[in-house]
């Protein structure tokens, strides 16, 4: 089943996660000159890079979406990008794209954090994360988004984040591709009347993935963070719905996961123009399985380890971090071992099972994996300083 015929909406200019802000500005360049948009600067970043707000759709009902407040966070822009070719296309789907224009104005604000973007790190140039400075203020970008939402009065607001790969969804025990939240207006989980219309958008959203990613759909950690972007607009009265990409098996530059967060987005607004945000029962919503960790990036299982207890079996959990490489060109993963033991009941990206070869060595918990495993043939496996060896079975 494919709702939209998305591949004509993606756009080309983005291929990989590493993107900057200068790829943002060429590609909103190409919009301003389109009348069908409406491009403002909002304001400058820390550094002075220009932070644009692009508007299109005439409708009663208005919606901002922003992206990219964490710089290392980009699927989100992507996705806007994907969105905008999408009501700037003519094709078979005109009904739907004439439709939420005339019900809505949509306000993108694509890479908040373009400084952070810049290094591909979550802070701003303060070393001030966004999302912790909604009472206190004093980064830039948070007042641009405040001001905005103050111009505008939005009815909804879409949050767009990237979640760790390593959240799994609790029952599943697979990858949080998607993780939802209609974040909360209080410590008591109280229901609003705003809160329930996001609740309303999460649940439909919820229901249209199950077509696409059945078991990796997660609900974000529901705790109270009165500084967060997401508490601060849902209090104000803003429908406000988090949006996380997480992990999807073999999809390491999220395109896939891009995909989906234009397809989420682009449901929200049908559901939106189309006013079904109704007041109905929030029990699926409740019954949408949390986030939860039992997911590593790799898992060896089955290695035989001698200890002075005599030998024992235990499986290995390692997970990485991406370092640049020495031309800050491309990452690579430095593995660090995060548990060891019985890890029958974790999953992973990726798991060999060692076959009851040895492991040389004894591993670190919380350190650079620096072991071997073998067996009487030779190597099954080896790391070095954190980085995975080549696979050298039967030397
Ligand atoms: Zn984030």
């Amino acid at each position: 089943m494919n709702m939209y015929p998305y591949s004509s909406y993606r756009d080309i200019s983005f291929v990989d996660r590493f993107f900057k802000h200068e790829s943002v500005q060429s590609r909103i360049s190409q919009f301003t000159s389109d009348k069908l948009f409406r491009t403002r600067q909002t304001g400058k970043s820390v550094q002075g890079r220009e932070i644009n707000c692009i508007s299109v759709g005439n409708g009663k009902m208005k919606i901002l979406v922003w992206s990219q407040m964490h710089g290392d966070e980009p699927t989100g822009t992507m996705a806007i990008f994907d969105l905008l070719n999408f009501f700037k296309a003519d094709d078979d789907q005109n009904d739907l794209r004439n439709m939420i224009l005339h019900n809505c104005t949509l306000h993108f604000i694509p890479m908040l954090n373009p400084d952070g973007a810049e290094l591909y790190q979550r802070r701003n140039a303060q070393g001030i994360d966004i999302n912790r400075d909604f009472l206190a203020k004093q980064a830039p970008e948070t007042l641009l988004l405040l001001n905005i939402q103050e111009e505008i009065h939005p009815d909804f607001g879409f949050n767009l984040h990237d979640q760790s790969t390593l959240w799994s969804v609790s029952g599943s025990r697979k990858p949080a591709a998607i993780s939802l939240l209609a974040p909360p207006v209080d410590n008591k989980g109280t229901i609003t009347p705003a809160r329930q219309k996001a609740i309303q958008v999460v649940t439909s959203v919820y229901n249209m993935l199950q077509d696409y990613i059945p078991g990796q759909i997660g609900r974000w950690n529901e705790e109270y963070e009165p500084r967060a972007v997401g508490e601060t607009f849902q209090r104000s009265g803003i429908s406000t719905i988090l949006i996380e990409a997480g992990g999807f098996s073999g999809d390491h530059e999220k395109q896939y996961l891009r995909e989906l967060n234009f397809k989420v987005l682009l449901h929200s607004f049908k559901q939106i123009a189309a006013n079904v945000c109704g007041n109905d029962d929030i029990s699926i919503y409740q019954n949408i399985p949390l986030n939860n960790k039992e997911l590593f990036h790799l898992l060896i299982r089955n290695c035989r380890v001698s200890t002075p207890g005599g030998h024992i079996q235990a499986d290995i959990g390692l997970n990485y971090t991406e370092e640049p490489d020495a031309a800050g060109k491309s990452m690579k993963k430095v593995y660090s071992v995060a548990d060891f033991g019985d890890l029958s009941t974790w999953n992973a990206y990726e798991i060999i099972d060692a076959g009851n070869a040895a492991l040389k060595h004894p591993v670190i918990i919380d350190a650079r994996a620096t072991f071997n495993i073998m067996n009487e043939r030779g190597f099954v496996l080896s790391f070095a300083d954190g980085v995975k060896q080549t696979f050298k079975q039967g030397i």
